[in-house]
């Protein structure tokens, strides 16, 4: 098993620097639109809705409604191979936002459940010094 690669992990950019500078600190943050208030996720350049590109960093209330959960049988990369099946959720943000998400799941114990409609909270994974991933985890 000594054969299984790292994890593939984002690269941050200027872009992209607020958001894992946030997710370091434990926090979830997105970009507000200026001009209209859209919150924009993923980090874009300009928004989504009106393609203004001005905009300010809000802090997310880390909650949140799973609309989609799939299980993954088969293993796409290496690097999961220990892990299949594991489950991925879409989280609908009250913000507005729509993010996919792992769930920590080592006793497979979501492999079988329909998570759909389940309220989750965003948790912060450490990855390496630079990266912090958020995920969500059902509330029990
Ligand atoms: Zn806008």
């Amino acid at each position: 098993m000594n054969d299984i690669p790292a994890k593939p992990l984002p690269e941050i950019s200027n872009l992209t620097k607020p958001f894992w500078d946030a997710t370091r600190s434990g926090e979830l943050h997105m970009q507000k639109c200026s001009q209209c208030g859209h919150i924009r996720y993923p980090v874009g350049p300009v928004c989504t809705a009106c393609l203004e590109p001005e905009h300010t960093w809000e802090k997310m209330s880390g909650k949140g409604k799973v609309l989609a959960h799939l299980v993954f049988h088969q293993v796409y990369h290496k690097a999961w191979a220990k892990e299949a099946p594991y489950s991925v959720i879409m989280v609908q943000l009250p913000e507005g936002p729509r993010m996919f998400s792992d769930i920590e799941d080592p006793a497979h114990r979501y492999k079988d459940a329909d998570l759909v409609g389940r309220e989750v909270e965003v948790r912060f994974r450490p990855m390496s010094p630079d990266i912090v991933l958020p995920w969500f985890k059902p509330v029990e």
